[in-house]
């Protein structure tokens, strides 16, 4: 594990190409999403331990949006642990098990995203949601100031979470970074990606510093200046 600033630290997996983020504030230990499977939450505790916690202390659970690379662990984070779980309101059903992942239509993709297409899960295991979040929530709880910004595209309940005092936001998969570049999210994986665009273009009006992805390694100062890039290029 990794630390970042002074309350976060990263569990970047894979080379940084999977990540979940661990925010701490006095007692308050919570987790920004919890990877693939039952693995990553065995990688969490041993984490844990290197700053002297344990997955008792795991007070609150953060999710970006319902996809299985996110939410993968969290059966099992919720069966070892009490931590209260909270979920944007569009992406709770899916995490609940009451809708399938949405996903674009195969006929609406580019060549090469169809040929992905049928290896991208349209099911997550189903989980308990403590608590729905929209746009705008502050969590003072977790970290003061820490808000949820609606970034929808890629889910339809897909966040990120801001920290405005330090421009830092865990953004989940609003973009990725990819062979050291900032890209679009997974389009195959993306039901509407007109929106995705119009996110990105509200990330790039944010100004932020420091963007902590599930995807790639985190950009620790200065990360407008790619977002920017990457806007300017979707036309937004
Ligand atoms: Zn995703
Ligand atoms: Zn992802």
């Amino acid at each position: 594990m990794r630390q970042l600033t002074e309350h976060i630290y990263g569990i970047l997996r894979y080379g940084g190409n999977l990540n979940y983020y661990v925010i701490v504030n006095g007692d308050a230990v919570t987790v920004v999403d919890i990877g693939l499977s039952e693995k990553d939450v065995d990688i969490l505790e041993k984490s844990l331990t290197q700053i002297g916690r344990s997955l008792d202390d795991v007070r609150y659970v953060l999710i970006t949006h319902a996809h299985p690379d996110h939410i993968g662990g969290l059966p099992a984070l919720q069966q070892r642990t009490n931590a209260h779980t909270m979920i944007h309101r569009l992406d709770a059903p899916v995490l609940r098990g009451e809708q399938p992942v949405s996903l674009p239509k195969t006929e609406d993709l580019p060549f090469f995203s169809r040929l992905i297409a049928p290896f991208v899960k349209d099911s997550v295991p189903a989980a308990r949601v403590d608590s729905e979040l929209n746009d705008g929530d502050v969590l003072d709880e977790i970290l003061p100031g820490l808000r949820v910004v609606h970034l929808p595209g890629h889910s339809y309940g897909q966040v990120g979470y801001w920290l405005e005092a330090e421009r830092l936001l865990i953004g989940g998969d609003v973009m990725m970074r990819i062979l050291g570049r900032l890209r679009m999210p997974l389009r195959p994986a993306s039901p509407d990606w007109e929106t995705c665009k119009r996110s990105i273009g509200k990330v790039a009006d944010m100004d932020v510093d420091k963007l902590l992805l599930g995807h790639g390694k985190p950009i620790m100062q200065k990360a407008e200046v790619e977002i920017r890039e990457l806007a300017e290029k979707q036309g937004v």
